[in-house]
């Protein structure tokens, strides 16, 4: 009896290590890319930026998730980095933050050229592949980081951003977020604004991959219905195992099925299991549980490492992919739809936001009306004599006169 125990345990050991080991041949050619990163946050909250630190070296920094050996161990081969900047930005420095965050994204490169390729497209991302580099991509987290103006939106793309989360967990005037869903923030723009319509238009336009994570029900509703492109929830868990409302909520996952869209999993353990604790087979069952619903070509990964406090057993740092990997195997997911969930549902849905993409159109200029816009830090140029502006309901700006008339006698 004992030595059946004993072999037992051996042939599980080695079965164990077999689906590893089949894990690491498939990432070797095909590495893990994830949603979300925010490492750039850390970056900035540890070090005020500046990577030339010894105490920043990133090849033995152990204060974070993420470091290039264990980017390497887990075989990453590419990475949104988030380009994030608080709620309480807005209206205020967001757009400063936001450009400072992107800088540090491009100087990691800079600073790592062995470790990091700073791409912006999907073939980019296949380029750092074969480079053996990790491709790095910006994901700016939160529509207050355009600061209501699709101008800044056209500016952040040509500095690289190829997604954009319309909200972070706070309302801009032009889109709800989830704390809308939960009664902690009035419903504002009930989803879109029509000023909130344009820019995902406008994003459409320029190829920004919408991400949906952190938005209302409605806003995700919204911005299904009318992009032309597939879109992500960057970092998100399946609502079904795990009732919170930061998860794809309500839809789990019908839409995303339909347009080819992906839900990238979010590790952290109040997404995943609901409590303070998770394991990996809990992320796993998110995995299985989108694939059951949406098929295997809605999954993706988008850790949140170094975003969160709090994440599973087995999956404590960005090493530890293989290990979900290997656990996927073992319940008979595919080659192919591992693949798939490793890098190419994203890829897919990133090629498809390019081929949308039309450099050609007009560029989208109506400015939001300005009686949408809130804070005192902003100045009004543009808004006294534009003829759109003009056209709408003089009451609205009817207050302002005098502010407009004291601007004009100002300006030279
Ligand atoms: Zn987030």
């Amino acid at each position: 009896m004992w030595t059946g125990w004993w072999l037992w345990s051996l042939v599980a050991a080695c079965s164990a290590d077999s689906f590893r080991d089949e894990a690491e041949r498939i990432m070797q050619d095909t590495p893990v890319v994830d949603g979300h990163n925010d490492l750039a946050w850390q970056l900035l909250d540890q070090f005020n930026n500046q990577l030339t630190l010894e105490a920043a070296n990133l090849s033995t920094l152990a204060s974070t998730h993420t470091n290039i050996p264990k980017l390497r161990a887990g075989f990453v081969g590419g990475q949104f980095w988030s380009v994030y900047t608080p709620c309480d930005t807005q209206n205020r420095d967001a757009v400063r933050r936001t450009l400072e965050q992107m800088d540090v994204v491009h100087r990691l490169c800079q600073t790592y050229p062995q470790a990091f390729l700073c791409v912006s497209s999907s073939a980019g991302i296949e380029q750092a592949f074969q480079e053996g580099k990790v491709a790095s991509l910006i994901g700016v987290e939160g529509g207050h980081s355009i600061d209501s103006s699709l101008g800044v939106l056209r500016m952040l793309y040509r500095l690289g951003m190829r997604y954009l989360t319309l909200t972070h967990s706070c309302n801009t005037p032009w889109a709800d977020n989830w704390l809308v869903d939960t009664g902690d923030e009035a419903a504002q723009s009930h989803g879109l604004s029509p000023f909130g319509k344009l820019v995902v238009k406008e994003m459409n336009r320029l190829g920004v991959i919408i991400d949906l994570s952190h938005v209302s029900v409605a806003t995700m509703k919204a911005a299904l219905q009318l992009s032309q492109a597939p879109v992500i929830f960057s970092h998100s868990s399946a609502y079904s195992l795990c009732a919170h409302q930061r998860n794809a909520a309500g839809v789990p996952c019908p839409l995303p099925n339909k347009t080819g869209s992906v839900v990238m999993v979010d590790f952290y353990n109040d997404y995943v299991s609901c409590r303070k604790e998770a394991t990996l087979s809990e992320v796993a069952d998110h995995l299985d549980h989108i694939k059951k619903v949406a098929g295997a070509g809605a999954v993706g990964l988008g850790g949140d490492y170094d975003g969160v406090t709090r994440l599973p057993v087995g999956l404590e740092d960005v090493s530890k992919y293989p290990d979900l990997i290997a656990e996927l195997l073992r319940r008979n997911w595919t080659e192919d739809e591992v693949r798939g969930v490793l890098a190419r549902n994203l890829l897919r849905v990133f090629r498809k936001v390019e081929e949308v993409s039309d450099h050609t159109q007009t560029p989208e200029e109506l400015p939001i009306p300005l009686e949408q816009l809130d804070g005192s830090c902003r100045t009004l140029y543009g808004y006294s004599k534009a003829p759109s502006l003009r056209r709408q309901p003089g009451l609205l700006l009817a207050p302002l006169a005098p502010l407009f008339l004291s601007l004009s006698s100002v300006a030279p």
